[in-house]
């Protein structure tokens, strides 16, 4: 990947009591090194890529430091790394984008979590979940529940971030359980600062090897008939361990607040949020001292009883804030107080929504309900005033739509190569008829927004040519299944191509090779282009993905017969070849490889390259298409077909057209899709190719002479 983390791995360099300012999920990996982590794995994935991304660019200074990094092919490869912590007093870390990542794990995760743990094991969750979600809205609590696994929700400030980790480890080791760190979209964005400690080298590492493996012990297999033990021991002593530290670390915060009859319980991840909302409802002063006293559970699995019931005991009522559904520590905790014979009412779900992200608004809504219940002499109209005017706000601008606005949907980067894919299927449909799509997880999942509106489903990452399985039998003509390179990496080779295959299955199946992950941050996989490639040809247009041929190797390798690679912006010859593909008598599997580089790692390359050669006063060519206004028919089929930002509309010069014409903006990265369209849609020829040369030589000035005197001639000035 071409974004540089330079400056963020310095800071992983830093030493006792100097400052460390940044972004929540940076200061998780300064925290890692200093709890003396010995290997970190994962897999990339929103809110939690950087980790990843800048330690695989800290990996010299890791290697000294005895800390192993990998770039695991998917989370199941990620959580099995942590094998290494059962035997072993290694700590170790891993992390992912959840609910997805985890449920890719799961099945690691329930072998790791049944024999348990020797040294630290820790799992950062990306808790992708809420108002900037991009996947499925499940929480990961469901997960430790059912895996005995320890869950951590930290309250979002730097320092108390660093804490969890740390503790962390030390909780793992000493309840021998894999615990998870959650981190929603908020903490992992949030800004702050810490004093640091030193870097700890792990006692083993490849720089302090060690003799011998552990010793056999068949009690460290998930096997059966360890696996009856495990599930004993699960109850009566690792959680009840893990229990037991909570306390004697305070891993839960209590925050008194002035009135002690009344009280929340927050998950830890929350607080902020909670803190902002009882401001706004006047419950809290502006440096977060409340009104109500406050249980923060930076721990939210397992929960400790006697805490609980310490803190509801005596207490008028409590209000449980916790995001998600269903609300398991809710009616844990109403079972809590029952088994202590505890009265104290116990509200949550029934003021707060149910389902949706908690935002100050939302919490704000739930305050004010329990508040004025249990205190209805506070000052709550300010509050109550606020809530009324975001209402209001939000009534006024729907009133003053006449429609709905038009929906802002994703959309692939300008010159994106997945998007002529996407053009030659919609020609191909126009002709053929209409076919099953199964779409999948990457860039290319915009193209079910407009102008494309394709596929059925989507059923996880790299899922899509097994997801057509049971559509393909009853269909009259054949399916069509989509994936990325990263996709095919991370799950469709095995999941789809080698089931297709063994079942003998008629499908057609694109990969979009592009070169990287692209919709995840462009990280490489085993099929990018090499660097010695990328550097010799930084100013050619051509693809850079036809240099590493490890999927087509691959493919045919496991027995696909019918390959074919297309360039991805040739609309024309991707149309022919699905057509074949449809069409031909060859009854299996039929596999076409989309070959264009991603249009944003090559501009990352590209631009500071052509930048400098301007600087130093070299020729540049850059190419851009354009409409010629007079010859546009104004029926902007050329956008419909394409949906490149920078193909737009604007008022025809013509006084007698009142239709908008086509035009192209500056932001034309001159990918040649405009003009493949135009030629393979026959659309009317109102596009041109221009070349902005910059520094120009002696020909290309004597070449716009002689062009300029002859248009001079027909078009007199
Ligand atoms: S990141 Fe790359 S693959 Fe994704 S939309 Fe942009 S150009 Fe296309
Ligand atoms: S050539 Fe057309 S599709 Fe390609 S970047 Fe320019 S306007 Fe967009």
């Amino acid at each position: 990947m071409e974004i540089s983390f330079a400056r963020e791995a310095q800071m992983l360099r830093r030493g006792q009591g100097e400052l460390f300012h940044g972004e929540g999920i940076l200061a998780i990996a300064k925290a890692l090194l200093q709890s003396g982590v010995a290997y970190v794995g994962g897999y990339q994935g929103a809110p939690v890529s950087h980790l990843m991304d800048v330690l695989v660019q800290s990996k010299d200074y890791l290697a000294d430091l005895g800390v192993r990094v990998e770039a695991c092919a998917n989370e199941a490869s990620a959580a099995a790394m942590l094998g290494a912590s059962i035997h072993y007093p290694l700590r170790g870390a891993v992390t992912w984008k959840s609910i997805v990542g985890t449920n890719v794990a799961a099945d690691a995760l329930s072998n790791l979590a049944s024999p348990g743990v020797t040294g630290g094991a820790l799992i950062v969750i990306g808790e992708d979940y809420g108002e900037g979600a991009s996947v499925i809205q499940e929480r990961t609590l469901a997960i430790a529940l059912k895996s005995s696994l320890i869950l951590l929700d930290p309250r979002p400030e730097l320092g108390h971030m660093v804490r969890m980790v740390e503790e962390g480890f030390a909780l793992s080791e000493a309840s021998n359980t894999p615990v998870m760190l959650q981190l929603r979209i908020r903490a992992c964005h949030v800004r702050g600062s810490f004093a640091c400690k030193d870097n700890v080298a792990p006692a083993m590492s490849a720089n302090h090897l060690t003799e011998a493996p552990a010793p056999f012990d068949y009690e460290r297999l998930s096997h059966p008939p360890s696996t009856f033990r495990h599930e004993r021991l699960k109850g009566a002593e690792r959680l009840p361990a893990a229990r037991r530290f909570t306390v004697e670390r305070r891993l839960n915060e209590v925050f008194a607040g002035r009135r002690e009859d009344l009280g929340l319980v927050v998950q830890g991840g929350l607080y902020n949020s909670l803190v902002r909302a009882l401001q706004q409802m006047g419950l809290a002063d502006e440096f977060g001292d409340g009104a109500l006293s406050t249980l923060v559970l930076n721990v939210t699995c397992p929960l400790v009883p006697e805490e609980i019931r310490d803190f509801c005991l005596g207490k008028r009522a409590v209000l449980v804030v916790e995001e998600g559904q269903p609300e398991f520590i809710e009616q844990e905790i109403m079972a809590t107080l029952r088994r202590h014979d505890v009265n104290t009412p116990v509200h949550g779900k029934d003021l707060l929504a149910m389902a949706g992200e908690y935002t100050v608004e939302v919490i704000a809504q739930g305050v004010a309900e329990f508040a004025s219940r249990y205190l209805p002499d506070s000052p709550l109209a300010e509050g109550r005033a606020w809530l009324a005017a975001i209402a209001t706000r939000r009534a006024a601008v729907l009133a003053q739509l006449a429609k709905p606005l038009p929906a802002r949907p994703p959309q692939f980067c300008v010159g994106c190569p997945e998007r002529p894919v996407f053009a030659a299927l919609k020609l191909l449909q126009q002709d053929m008829g209409r076919v099953h799509i199964a779409a999948d997880i990457g860039c290319h999942s915009f193209a079910s927004f407009e102008p494309f509106s394709s596929g059925h489903t989507i059923l996880g990452y790299g899922m899509s040519l097994a997801s057509r399985a049971g559509v393909s039998p009853v269909m009259s003509r054949r399916t069509l299944a989509i994936m990325g390179d990263g996709g095919f990496w991370h799950n469709g080779l095995l999941s789809g191509v080698q089931s297709a295959l063994f079942n003998g299955d008629d499908a057609v199946l694109i990969i979009l090779k592009n070169g990287y992950t692209s919709a995840t941050g462009t990280q490489e996989i085993i099929s990018t282009p090499d660097e010695n490639h990328k550097a010799h040809a930084r100013d050619k247009h051509e693809s850079l993905v036809h240099t590493n041929v490890a999927i087509e190797r691959t493919l045919k390798g496991i027995g696909v017969r019918w390959l074919r690679t297309v360039d991805s912006y040739s609309v024309d010859a991707m149309r022919a070849t699905l057509e074949e593909a449809f069409t031909t008598e060859f009854p299996g599997l039929k596999v076409i490889i989309a070959e264009g580089e991603c249009q944003l790692e090559r501009q990352r390359r590209v631009k500071p390259w052509m930048a400098g050669l301007d600087k130093a006063g070299k020729r540049t060519v850059r190419v851009k298409y354009g409409v010629d206004e007079d010859t546009c028919s104004g029926d902007h089929s050329c956008i419909r077909l394409s949906g490149c930002p920078t193909l737009s509309l604007k008022a025809s010069p013509d006084p007698l057209r009142v239709d908008p014409v086509a035009t192209v903006l500056d932001g034309c990265v001159g990918c040649g899709l405009c003009g493949e369209n135009a030629h393979a849609a026959t659309l009317c020829p109102s596009f041109y190719r221009g070349e902005v040369i910059r520094n120009p030589n002696w020909r290309d000035r004597l070449a716009a002479g002689m062009r300029h005197a002859v248009l001079s001639l027909f078009q007199p000035a």
